[in-house]
């Protein structure tokens, strides 16, 4: 017989990590799946300075979540790798398909997150990893001395922004408004930064290059003129960061679950309108995704999910 757990969590991020120490301190035999490695978007971020008692200097995303995954595994959360892609949530048995096999629960979390939007630029599918990246932690240091774009306006892109500072020649914001999105604590640090310089009412249309990024054709959404910057000889290459958003990762509940434009609706309890089903965390339909917002959900989720195993 295939064991059965209490509770599945689907995500190894903040919510997901944060659900798991919750029932694992109830408890519950439970299982953690994630397909790539812990923290979700905090694993892509250089710099955590908004959650609570956060002061370690040198804290990243990857080693809070670190941390965070550390204290499931002393409760006693177990984990998988795999990629899930077909779930059945009616009945009480919730089955989710994986790659690697098939896992029964009573109850699923579901904290699977979001990913980066694409820019949406004509040609942006065929140089991703050859200049155009939506992680400027993982890939900003390969554009060491060189010129970097970065589209999008919100905390993400302001933030990602400076952080290539430290690498990049220039980096120039291309937003399609004329102000920010993002917190105005991070404006001002962008606004202060020499390296940095803005494209106001613009967005970018086209890449081009050979094997590496070499242009990019900027539109200005106000009067319609096309700008095209390109790579000097000397350089070869430049850099282009999507950083517009993000879509949430539930393709695999269209038609299990109601979705708002993609998102899953919850109560304030996390209960999805499927009994025994929680979601937590960017997943969901919510109007603050931070670290500290997942990790509060996953934490309801949890005890949520306790209560329903106890009364069911
Ligand atoms: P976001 O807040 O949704 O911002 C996306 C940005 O991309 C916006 O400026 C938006 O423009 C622009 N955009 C959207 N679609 C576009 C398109 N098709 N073409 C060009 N530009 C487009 O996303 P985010 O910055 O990734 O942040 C996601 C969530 O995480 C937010 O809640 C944010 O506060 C949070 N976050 C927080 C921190 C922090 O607190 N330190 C850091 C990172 C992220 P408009 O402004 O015109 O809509």
């Amino acid at each position: 017989m295939k064991e059965v757990y209490d509770v599945i969590i689907l995500g190894g991020g903040p919510a997901g990590l944060a659900a798991g120490l919750y029932a694992g301190r109830a408890r519950l035999k439970t299982l953690l799946i994630e397909k790539g490695g812990d923290g979700g978007q905090i694993a892509l971020s250089a710099d955590v300075e908004n959650y609570p008692g956060q002061l370690l200097e040198g804290e990243t995303g990857g080693s809070l979540a670190a941390r965070m995954a550390e204290q499931c595994r002393r409760f006693g959360v177990e984990r998988r790798t795999d990629e899930i892609h077909a779930a059945a949530l009616d009945g009480d048995v919730k089955r989710l398909t994986g790659g690697e096999g098939e896992y029964l629960a009573r109850t699923l979390i579901i904290a699977s997150g979001a990913a980066p939007r694409p820019i949406g630029c004509e040609n942006e599918a065929d140089f991703i990893g050859k200049g155009i990246s939506y992680c400027a932690t993982c890939d900003g240091a390969f554009f060491r001395g060189l010129d970097v774009y970065v589209a999008g306006g919100g905390d993400s892109a302001v933030e990602e922004a400076i952080f290539l500072t430290r690498f990049a020649r220039s980096v120039t914001i291309v937003h399609r408004r004329d102000t920010l999105r993002a917190a105005r604590s991070i404006q001002e640090r962008a606004f202060a930064e020499p390296k940095i310089r803005f494209l106001w009412d613009s967005v970018v249309v086209r890449a081009e290059g050979g094997d590496l990024l070499e242009a990019l054709t900027i539109q200005n959404v106000k009067t319609g003129e096309l700008t095209r910057v390109s790579a000097s000889e000397e350089d070869g290459m430049l850099g282009l960061f999507g950083f517009v958003g993000h879509l949430p990762n539930t393709a695999l509940f269209e038609g299990q679950l109601p979705l708002e434009r993609g998102y899953i609706p919850t109560d304030e309890d996390m209960r999805t309108s499927v009994p025994g089903v929680f979601a937590a965390g960017d997943v969901r339909v919510k109007s603050l995704r931070q670290v500290v917002t997942a990790a509060a959900d996953g934490a309801v989720a949890a005890v949520q999910a306790e209560r329903f195993l106890a009364e069911s």
